[in-house]
């Protein structure tokens, strides 16, 4: 997702993508330390860091701007439950502000109803962590319901 064509360079090639905002290579420089010692953090040490004014100021930028890409794809998509996986969680109350407020900035209707958790952090194992976990939840809460299925193709009318 391209939130600026003349943002920083992505290493998809392109410019200015989420990626190259809120990935742990982008997010570790931009609070002084290297993306190895942010991947191997944990227990909410990276949240406990004392970060300068400026620092703190750009971590709110890019927690802002991740809640906007998530306000877009709310749009497209509305669900009312968002888990966050990845460093956001090691920053807490103040990541879940931020990305509240960009969600609030982009999302039709309001951030009011969006319920965001998150998860506890897995460092170096993203997205495989975060994907296994909205899988485990997706399926503990009875995966689609039947009545979200009507409508949906069927085998009698794939044969048409
Ligand atoms: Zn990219």
């Amino acid at each position: 997702m391209v939130l600026n064509p003349r943002g920083p360079r992505c290493r998809c090639g392109h410019f200015g993508c989420l990626e190259a905002y809120v990935s742990t290579a982008a997010v570790a420089p931009a609070i002084g330390i290297r993306e190895q010692d942010l991947l191997t953090m944990g227990e909410g040490r990276a949240g406990r860091l004392k970060l300068s004014t400026r620092a703190r100021g750009d971590l709110a930028m890019r927690l802002g701007r991740l809640g906007l890409a998530i306000g877009n794809a709310l749009n497209l998509m509305p669900v009312r439950r968002v888990m966050v996986a990845g460093w956001p969680a090691e920053f807490g109350d103040e990541a879940h502000a931020g990305i509240l407020g960009g969600i609030e900035g982009s999302l039709f209707g309001g951030a009011s109803a969006v319920n965001i958790t998150f998860s506890n952090a897995e460092l170096g194992r993203e997205p495989a962590a975060g994907i296994a976990l909205a899988t485990y939840a997706y399926l503990h809460r009875g995966a689609m319901q039947p009545e979200a299925l009507a409508g949906e193709i069927t085998t009698d009318n794939l044969t048409e």
